[in-house]
Parts: C-alpha cells; structure tokens; sequence
C-alpha cells in the first residue's frame, strides 16, 4: 500500500482506473429475469397499444403506436421496423382488437444512487436489445408513479452490491465537491494574474485572437473528421431506433436563441449571482477585465492588486494539489459507479454508432492534434501527453472540464512548463467554449439517427448545417457531464430530426460522455502549448527587432 502512494501520481490514477473498471464489472448489481412474459396488443380507435406482463400480472412494459388514420401503412411500417414479431401476427390475422406474442427473455436491472432509481427492462428485439428505463427520484416517488415496481424494488434494493454503488458515487462526489470548490477562486486569481502578468492589453488581444483561431480550427477539424467516420461507417444503416424514449431538455433552443444567451452569459449583470451559479462566462469575462483595468490602472494600486492576486493564486494553487492526491480515490469510486451501472446488453445494440464516435475522437486525439503538436507547438506529443495524463484520466472518469479544470491547470503549468500568462487564459476560456470532442460527437450523434430515420436522407446542404450547428452546440455545451446530449436538441431540429431519437443515444450516454471530456480537455491542453510557443517565439523576434535597432 506504502509503495503504492510512492508512485507517480499518473501511474496512481491509472491503476485505479483499471481496478475501478474491473471492480464494475466484477460487482455489478444482480440482473433479475421476471419468468415469463406474455405480449399482448390491443387495437384501440386504430392505434396499437403494447403490453408485455409478467407472471405477478406487474406490467413490464407498455407502449402506444400511434397514427391518424391515413396513415395506417405508416403506422404498419413502424410496427414492423420495431417489433417486427408483433407486426407479423397482426398481419397473419388482420382485423382483430386484440392480438398476443412471444417475448423473449427479459431481464431487469435495479440501479440506484443518490437521487435516483433506474429500473432497466431489456428485452430481445429481433436479435438486438431493446431497453425502456424505467425513472424515479426516491422510493415514494416510485411507489406513487409505478406502485407496481414497488415489491421489486423493495427485494432488489437489499443487495449489499446496491450499498457499494451508493457508496462509490458518494465518494466520488466528495472528490468531486472538493474541486469544485477550488475551481471558481482558481480560475479568478488565475485569469487575474495571468492578465496583469501580460503588462498590456494589446498583448492580450492579440493572444485572444490566436486562442480563438486555435478554438475554431480544431473543433471543425474534429466535426470534419466525425462526418468522415459516419460516412465511411454508416453506423445507423439497419439500426432500430425504438422511438417514444424520453426527451432531454433544450427543445427550447434555436441556434439564434444560442447564440444570443452565450452573449447573455458573457456579461453578468450580477457578478456575485455569477460567482455563485459558477457560470464559467461571466466570471472568464469579468476576471479579464478586471485584469485589464487594473493595468490601466498602474501604480501603486496595480501593484497592490497584482501582489494580492498573485498571492491568493499560489494559495489556490497549492490547495488545488493537496485535493488533486485524492485523485486516485476518486477515479477508482467513479470508475466503479460507471462500469457496475452501464449494462453491457446496451452497449451491443449500439455497437456501431459507439464504435464510430470512438474511432472518430481516436483519429481527432491521437492524429491531428498530436500533428498539431509536432508542427505548430513543436512539442512532443507523447511527452506532452504523460504530462497531461493526471487531468486526461481526471476528464475520462468524472466526464467534466470544469470539475477538471484544477487539474489541467496544475498538469500544464508544473508538468508541462507551459506559463500562467498562457494557461490562465486559455484554459478556462477553453473549459467552455473548446469542446472539440463534443463538436465531433454532436455530428456524428446526429447523423446517425438521421440514418436510422427511415424516410430521412440528409443531402450535403444538410450535413453542413448539421456540422455549423454542431460547432455551436459544442460552443454553448457547459463542461459538466451530458451537457452535449441536452445541446443535441439544436443539431436536431435544425435539420428536422425527432428530438425523441435521443431517448435511444441516452443509454451510452455516460461513456460516450467520458471520451469526449477528455478529449475537449486534451484539446484545451494542446492550446496551451500551440500559444505558449506562438507567444514566445513572438517575443524573442521582438526582442530580436529591440536588438536590431539598438545597433
Ligand atoms: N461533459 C462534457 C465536458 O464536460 C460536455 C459534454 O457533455 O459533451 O466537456
């Protein structure tokens, strides 16, 4: 155990990285078969209604397949594209109101945390794995919604391994919690310092302007090279969609609507209401100008300021580290919750469209940023990537920038060598509006369901409108876990997708969340270096240029 804290802590996280995994898969909840299921289908006013009961009569699962009249054939060709066994005998034997079928063996999950019972029916569909989740906030609210979930529950909670999932993600969030808290005072003294470290206001524009050309470069390449990957792969081809799931807000948004509340966020009418709802804009914007002004400022009350926000930083700074030792624990809780409660069973019925956003921020995080690297910040990706490491695992497990963003700080500036004047700036402001792997997945996301829309065939006006509104999407996504899936909404309906579709894309959700994290944060790290050389070559010719006209 000593030796194991002797290692440096990137090996640290790794192992419990792993062990976390391996304890979620090794320890995961018991899964229940409810016994025989009848299937039953009732014709009511010309919409099928589905019920799938079990042996205590509990029903399992309850679906309406709805159309107007006209649309019988429609509404014929859903059934079958869905539940093709149910089609088949209603076709065999049209006419009647009501009709039963086999279904295959079910198997349920009980999966609870703080705050919330998931109750996971999953079923056989014609060889792929159909899931309804079944949602509860506590006990009562499940025995008030779903009384007849209730025996269920109350045998399945009793299992210790329940406990030990409680447990982990309480944990987790502990570690959690604890960056959160250093991460608005960090990000604050940071921007500050970093500012007034800069002596001027023009050095900062002119760094502003490269760190958004940075931004704007690598999120396109990324939706580039999500478009490419679906393409070539074609992952929603034969997919079936089961359609009715829950929709995640955001349906709301319009891409104006977007762009106007990102302008909203940006100036805080209340600083303190913005410090205290962590909205990451406000206080990027509000710190800069601080720093600014308080150059303006100069004297004695700039040197003042300066001492006092430096001083506050190295604080912040050490606090930071003392909670980034933690780390290990908190990976190892995280990794376990995410591993013991994401079914297996769901992972294959989405195996393609996985595999393509995989592959996709694999070839984003492993080729072209790393080119980038090499090339622009003429660094070693492979040594710039150890040194990232710790924040990179960070990212992977707890599937957000901000909760990360003390650890990127830390890795960049005493692992990396890269200077606060550099990752203040382009950390933070990165943390929220650099996602490149939120771009990509927003893409890739949504032309999947539009391959597996039947009657949809997006034309290449539409892709490109899908990858517009999926750089802005990935602009407004907030650093913190599923932002992207609720930003969908835009990407959708931007090209007049069901929002519905996203019911499906929800179960992988948390895993697909994980590796696009850590590649926005990978992305933000690799700006850090591409500025900071751009920076520093930029002020060796100036004082190259002093140099020349002094002799
Ligand atoms: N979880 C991501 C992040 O924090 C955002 C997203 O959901 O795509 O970077």
């Amino acid at each position: 155990m000593k030796s194991f804290f002797k290692l440096p802590l990137h090996y640290q996280i790794l192992i419990a990285l792993i062990v976390g995994s391996i304890l979620g898969m090794l320890l995961k909840p018991p899964v229940a078969t409810p016994g025989d299921i009848d299937g039953k289908v009732t014709v009511a006013n010309g919409d099928y209604v589905l019920e799938e009961t079990g042996p205590n009569g509990r029903s399992y699962f309850t679906r309406t397949i709805k159309a107007t009249p006209e649309e019988a054939d429609k509404q014929m060709a859903e059934l079958e594209r869905r539940f093709a066994a149910v089609a088949e005998v209603i076709k065999a034997n049209p006419g009647q109101s009501a009709y039963t079928y086999d279904v295959t063996d079910p198997s349920v999950q009980l999966i609870t945390e703080r705050g919330g019972i998931t109750i996971r029916y999953v079923r056989d569909q014609e060889g792929k794995q159909a899931i309804t989740n079944i949602k509860a906030g506590s006990p009562e609210e499940l025995a008030e919604k779903y009384p007849g979930w209730m025996d269920f529950y109350n045998r399945e909670s009793d299992d210790w391994r329940h406990m030990l999932i409680f447990i982990a993600k309480a944990v987790g969030d502990i570690f959690l919690n604890l960056l959160k808290m250093v991460t608005i005072p960090l990000i604050v003294t940071s921007l500050i310092s970093g500012v007034t470290g800069l002596g001027s206001s023009s050095q900062l524009g002119r760094m502003f302007g490269k760190t958004l050309l940075y931004y704007l470069c690598t999120s396109i390449l990324a939706i580039a090279t999500g478009v490419l990957m679906v393409n070539l792969i074609n992952p929603g081809e034969g997919a079936i969609l089961p359609g009715g799931g829950e929709v995640v807000a955001g349906q709301e948004e319009s891409l104006g609507g977007v762009f106007l509340g990102l302008v909203d966020q940006l100036i805080p009418t209340n600083i303190v209401h913005a410090l205290s709802a962590a909205n990451f804009l406000s206080i990027i914007f509000f710190s800069i100008l601080f720093g600014v002004f308080t150059i303006y400022a100069g004297g004695e009350t700039a040197a003042f300021i300066t001492k006092m926000v430096n001083a506050g930083f190295e604080v912040m700074m050490r606090m930071t580290m003392a909670i980034i030792h933690l780390a290990p624990i908190g990976v190892l809780a995280f990794m376990y919750y995410a591993t013991a409660t994401q079914g297996l069973d769901i992972f294959i019925t989405l195996s393609w469209y996985m595999l393509t956003v995989f592959l996709a921020l694999l070839v984003h995080a492993a080729v072209v940023l790393p080119l980038i690297l090499k090339f622009v910040a003429k660094t070693s990706p492979l040594a710039f990537a150890q040194a990232m490491s710790p924040a990179l695992m960070t990212a992977f497990s707890t599937a957000s920038s901000n909760a990360t963003l003390p650890l990127t700080i830390t890795s960049v500036e005493q692992r990396a060598g890269v200077s606060n004047k550099v990752s203040s700036f382009v950390l933070p402001l990165g943390a929220t509006i650099n996602m490149d792997g939120t771009a990509l997945y927003e893409a890739v996301a949504v032309l999947f369901i539009a391959q597996a829309t039947p009657g949809i065939d997006l034309s290449l006006a539409d892709q490109i409108l899908v990858a517009i509104t999926a750089l802005l999407a990935s602009v407004g996504a907030a650093g913190i876990p599923h932002a992207g899936l609720v930003m969908m909404a835009i990407v959708l309906q931007a090209v007049g997708l069901p929002l519905e579709a996203q019911g499906i894309i929800i179960a992988v959700d948390r895993v697909l969340d994980m590796c696009r994290t850590t590649v926005n944060v990978w992305s933000d790290s690799c700006g850090c270096a591409v500025i900071d050389r751009i920076e520093k070559t930029g002020s060796d010719s100036a004082g190259e240029a002093v140099l020349i006209a002094e002799t």
